[in-house]
């Protein structure tokens, strides 16, 4: 069975990732590997911006896995940017295998806030569910709720839900099916 294997990048505490794993588990209905950390700054790291590359940290996601149905998402505690935007919460690869969010802007200590561990773990898991979701084919979604609507800023986060809404899911199930039809030739 294709799984989804989890790392921690950069420093990510392992703990904090373990908290998501089951809520990931369960919506995408697959088995979750947790993998040692992993350094990203040589390969990812831009001193100009002083933020690292999440498409570089995709290709080094990518590279670790074997073609296949499994998917892979990094968890980095560093701020990502991609060229034409000031930063990003995360990147992955539309129907590929690897996907990448950043906790640094989860936080509410980033804007100056009280630290609050509930909040932040719903964002986490918001937006490992998103991202995952562009791995599996989801564009963006514009139904309110949906966990595929596109976020820039925190708040947009806040405003929406972990779950997909009826499309959606719908596209998602249809994904699984047809891959494990294809297994199964
Ligand atoms: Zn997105
Ligand atoms: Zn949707």
């Amino acid at each position: 069975m294709a799984a989804i294997y989890c790392v921690p990048l950069d420093g990510f505490p392992q703990e904090i990732l373990r908290q998501v794993v089951p809520e990931l588990s369960s919506i995408y209905s697959t088995p979750i590997r947790l993998l040692p950390e992993m350094q990203t700054a040589e390969k990812a790291y831009e001193p100009v911006r002083r933020q690292h590359s999440s498409t570089a940290i995709l290709q080094l996601l990518k590279s670790m896995l074997p073609d296949g149905e499994d998917r892979i998402l990094g968890v980095t505690t560093a701020d990502l940017f991609i060229p034409i935007l000031t930063f990003v919460f995360g990147e992955a690869q539309l129907n590929g295998p690897a996907a990448v969010v950043s906790g640094q802007r989860l936080q509410n200590e980033f804007y100056g806030l009280k630290a609050n561990a509930a909040v932040y773990h719903e964002r986490l898991l918001k937006e490992c569910v998103h991202e995952l979701g562009h791995t599996y084919g989801l564009r963006h979604c514009l139904s309110a709720g949906c966990v595929m609507q596109k976020s820039t800023y925190v708040e947009n986060i806040d405003l929406k839900t972990a779950e997909f809404c009826s499309a959606c899911g719908g596209f998602l199930q249809e994904h699984h099916r047809s891959s494990n039809m294809l297994r199964e030739v």
